[in-house]
């Protein structure tokens, strides 16, 4: 049994190989650890500029889509203002109360007497003796005040 002749000054050694290798692999493990933390720290960097990416889009989304409903907005107020002008000349085309009406005293002149239809250079038709008042006191057209003359006013007789 030869083999079981141990010498001490061997295991000594081998303890000392031992304890060694130890301390190599736990630096090894203190690097690696290192190692670890710096990638993490780096993944959280990229991972953070890329969340500040994600909320830039989001924020270029959103002011995007504002633009796109303020457009939308503006057309429909524009449509809104369109069907209004359209619905006042309907109603002017359908009712033109308003061309037979003297503005001034908001009658309709009539065909003889003293309030027969007068009509202005400018075009604008009052009853005779509400635009002759209108006149003598302003000599503006009470419609567009575009200056007149007493003897400009046009008496239309029935013919
Ligand atoms: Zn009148
Ligand atoms: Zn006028």
């Amino acid at each position: 049994m030869a083999g079981n002749n141990v010498d001490p000054q061997k295991i000594d050694q081998k303890l000392e190989d031992t304890r060694t290798e130890v301390e190599e692999m736990k630096s090894l493990l203190e690097k690696e650890k290192r190692n670890h933390v710096t990638l993490l720290n780096k993944l959280k960097m990229h991972d953070n500029s890329t969340q500040v990416t994600i909320q830039n889009l989001q924020k270029r989304l959103d002011e995007l889509e504002k633009d796109q409903q303020l457009v939308l907005n503006q057309l429909l107020d524009e449509e809104r203002s369109h069907i209004v002008a359209t619905e006042e000349l309907k109603t002017f085309l359908v009712n033109p109360a308003d061309d037979i009406t003297c503005s001034i005293c908001l009658c309709s002149w009539e065909s003889t007497g003293p309030h027969c239809v007068a009509s202005l250079p400018c075009g604008h038709i009052f009853g005779m003796s509400c635009i002759q008042q209108c006149v003598l006191r302003t000599q503006l057209c009470p419609q567009c005040r575009a200056p007149v003359c007493y003897c400009d006013i046009l008496c239309h007789p029935p013919s």
